[in-house]
């Protein structure tokens, strides 16, 4: 409730005005699918309790302004120049010191919001914008798909803009592609827009199928608990690149156009093609694929308590195959799972971050309490631990 105040007790500083609107959206977690996104597999994201508000309204006088309390000062640029200021080469506005770059995730979102309605500048309002969050910022929960959903949202209202869910996933994706030059996918922002309460989204990253996938974890009292490491990986860009130059070359050696194609019976083939490290790379993304599946078909047949032992291996094969798990990590895994966690395994890119753990909702102290423990007798820094409730996706809030 206090980043929607903070939304709006923004804006009225920015204007001197109530907003004609709040709008949101959610950061999220990925439950499995790990690097299968660019892969042209499949993952299965939701969005989490954390969100991120814009508070708007409309102005006369075509500009665009956009203020966060994240950042000190407003920004403003004539909507009539979003075009001049993002359409050149991607994360150039940036990069030339011509925008800020956290202005760039809203500002970016205008213009291609504009350009996926088809719409001119000439042909809208100016507009406020005013932000606020309670999404950590740069801890793999994707601040930056919550941010781009909410102005996303509230631009769709406020110019009648006429854009479905997944057409506002593309206009964050393109945003952040193009305008502040991150190459990422559209993970994030499916999941942060297209959530539910109690599910999971399942996604086709080829086809760009989604569908929303029942979790039932309140019907069976479980929670989901993240436990954040703090490790902050140094090499984690450079491992993330090394990651998807390994899969790009195996497609390429098994003639395929992405590891999507490979299944789980073509493994001893591409074994036999393949040298060890690249064969590992491979069979991490193609079990994977396979993991998301049965993930989906597990918790439609027989509910979330048995889905257990997938995200046990699933945790597995990113330790051993493609080793993108960190000491912490297992140790957080290993934990939680001898401290009764049904599952567990890290999230998100690797070399750091966060593990989720399945657990009883009685067993969450416990689970923390036991991590701490485990990583104060390592010598490690304290983990910060908190559940994480899949919940609704982009909305207006007021
Ligand atoms: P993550 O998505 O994991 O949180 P990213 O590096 O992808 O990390 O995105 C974080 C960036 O997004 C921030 O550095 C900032 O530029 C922008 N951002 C996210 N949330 C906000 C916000 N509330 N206000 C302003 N900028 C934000
Ligand atoms: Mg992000």
């Amino acid at each position: 409730m206090t980043a929607l105040q903070d939304a709006r007790d923004l804006f009225g500083s920015l204007t001197g005005r109530a907003p004609e609107g709040v709008w949101s959206s959610a950061g999220r977690a990925n439950l499995i699918g790990e690097h299968t996104d660019y892969n042209e597999g499949f993952v299965l994201p939701f969005a989490i309790q954390h969100r991120t508000y814009a508070a708007a309204g409309m102005r006369g006088d075509g500009l665009i302004r956009v203020a966060s309390t994240f950042a000190p000062d407003a920004v403003e640029l004539r909507v009539a120049d979003l075009e001049a200021t993002f359409g050149g080469a991607a994360g150039s506005a940036v990069a030339e010191g011509r925008v800020p770059e956290w202005a760039a995730y809203p500002l970016g979102v205008a213009w291609a919001a504009l350009a996926a309605a088809r719409r001119e500048a000439g042909d809208v309002a100016g507009v406020d914008i005013a932000i606020a969050s309670d999404v950590p910022i740069g801890a793999g929960l994707s601040s930056s798909a919550a941010i781009e959903g909410a102005v996303a949202t509230a631009l769709d209202t406020l110019w009648d803009l006429g854009l479905e869910p997944l057409d506002k996933a593309r206009v964050g994706r393109r945003a952040e592609n193009e305008a502040v030059g991150a190459p990422t996918g559209i993970m994030d922002q499916v999941s942060s827009i297209m959530g539910r309460a109690d599910a999971a989204t399942f996604l086709d990253c080829r086809t760009l199928e989604t569908r929303s996938v029942d979790l039932g974890l309140g019907r069976e009292g479980l929670a989901l608990l993240a436990i954040d490491t703090r490790v902050k990986h140094a090499h984690a860009t450079g491992g993330y690149g090394d990651r998807r130059a390994a899969c790009e070359r195996g497609a390429a050696a098994l003639g395929v156009p992405a590891l999507r194609d490979v299944a789980a019976a073509d493994l001893d083939r591409a074994r036999d093609i393949l040298d060890d490290v690249t064969f590992r790379r491979v069979r991490h993304i193609v079990t994977e694929n396979q993991r998301v599946l049965d993930t989906v078909g597990v918790l439609s047949a027989s509910g979330p308590r048995a889905i257990g032992e997938l995200l046990v291996a699933s945790h597995a094969s990113m330790r051993d195959d493609f080793e993108i798990s960190v000491p912490e990590l297992d140790l957080a895994v290993e934990t939680a799972l001898e401290a009764g966690a049904l599952g567990a395994r890290m999230t998100g890119g690797g070399f750091g971050g966060s593990a989720v753990a399945l657990v009883e909702v009685e067993a969450v102290d416990v689970v923390a309490h036991e991590a701490a423990r485990a990583f104060a007798a390592r010598g490690y820094t304290a983990p910060h631990c908190f559940t994480i409730e899949p919940s609704e996706g982009a909305r207006r809030d007021a």
